[in-house]
């Protein structure tokens, strides 16, 4: 499907970039993940709109694609084929479209069904998503899990390669050991010949005498894997994490997908998180809310005490400074704030209702 950037921001052609810009952030911030968990309509939207953005904040890209149109661009320039620029971990993963340069010339010579870039994503892995649920405490401290998923695990025994070991690679008859075919294609110019990366060798020009026993050749095969996936403290509900390489591996060697792990943090009823801060409300007397008293206050880190001085107000807020969540990549935390709600009694003895009395009188 050919895809126009501007319609899928909602702007007219010709808009400025202070107006793609302001689209841009209203629609990300409307369908912004952590809003529609599990929409999967919403993610793709969501994804096409960082997607438009991209080409349309780039001016060598939004060129191309003003000048080329809806065309240009229809082909292998769906989000989640590249991302780049992560490192490790990736939280709130969605980082969106990565339609580069080579993406939307791509479209040209044929669009989805494009040799060239087909032949190259079948080789690479398969990124892969998974979702964990985990307690609010865990989310303080951290947590491991160990998953059990089903995916393309490199082949043990022939390393990933798909040549049996012990024997060698021959010239591949499909491209005759040049590593590229020629391709026809349609396009505006015409009828356009176009040499591509050989799809069997992957434009190594050879390929296994002897294919593995174990993969067929294929250097991968599907198995059920155990992942270790490392919670880091002060995860929030809704971040992805990122483990490179731990998605499907890669045919024949090729590089392995991404495993995308999205977190879902089950609240607490004592807590609520705000940013890296904590609220909670804790109940006082009349009588500590007059006279002051020291209050014992949970927080994430354990009990704290606060003290609650002569005159406090009903909902008076205190503040325990870096008492809340640790700092996600950080050693800082945020602070606690405990809201005092004074506990007015609904029934009085006699012996307190005539104290009452008496001071009402003074
Ligand atoms: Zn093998
Ligand atoms: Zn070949």
């Amino acid at each position: 499907m050919a895809k126009d950037y501007y319609q899928i921001l909602g702007i007219q052609r010709g808009a400025s970039p202070e107006e793609i810009k302001k689209a841009y952030r209203n629609m990300s911030k409307e369908l912004h993940p952590d809003k529609h968990k599990g929409d999967k309509a919403a993610e793709q939207k969501f994804k096409e709109v960082n997607e438009a953005y991209e080409i349309l904040s780039n001016p060598q890209k939004k060129q191309m694609f003003d000048q080329f149109g809806e065309a240009g661009t229809n082909g292998n320039a769906g989000p989640g084929a590249g991302g780049g620029g992560f490192g490790g971990f990736d939280f709130n993963g969605f980082s969106g479209g990565s339609a580069d340069f080579s993406d939307i010339f791509e479209g040209f010579f044929g669009g989805a069904s494009s040799g060239s870039a087909r032949a190259r994503q079948d080789e690479k892995g398969r990124d892969l998503e998974v979702n964990i649920s985990i307690d609010f405490m865990e989310s303080v401290t951290g947590a491991r899990r160990t998953l059990q998923i089903r995916k393309q695990k490199e082949c043990e025994v022939c390393k990933g390669s798909g040549t049996e070991p012990g024997t060698h690679t021959k010239t591949c008859p499909e491209c005759s050991g040049t590593g590229q075919v020629t391709r026809t294609a349609q396009s505006f110019f015409g009828l356009i010949q176009q040499r591509v990366l050989c799809p069997r060798c992957n434009g190594s020009g050879k390929v296994p005498e002897k294919p593995c026993h174990k993969c067929n050749g294929e250097g991968r095969y599907s198995a059920n894997v155990e992942v270790d996936v490392n919670i880091p403290a002060g995860i929030a509900d809704g971040q992805t994490l990122r483990m490179r390489g731990e998605g499907d591996a890669g045919r024949q060697g090729a590089a392995a997908g991404d495993l995308y792990v999205h977190i879902h943090v089950r609240p607490d009823k004592r807590f609520d998180r705000e940013g890296d801060d904590i609220r909670s409300i804790n109940d006082i007397s009349v009588l500590d809310a007059l006279l002051g008293t020291e209050l014992e206050v949970e927080t994430v880190q354990g009990t704290s005490k606060v003290k609650i001085p002569e005159g406090t107000q009903p909902g008076q807020v205190f503040r325990l400074k870096d008492k809340g969540m640790p700092q996600l990549n950080g050693s800082r935390h945020g602070d606690h704030y405990v809201t005092v709600n004074v506990k007015v009694p609904t029934k009085l003895s006699r012996h307190e209702r005539k104290l009452l009395e008496e001071w009402r009188k003074l």
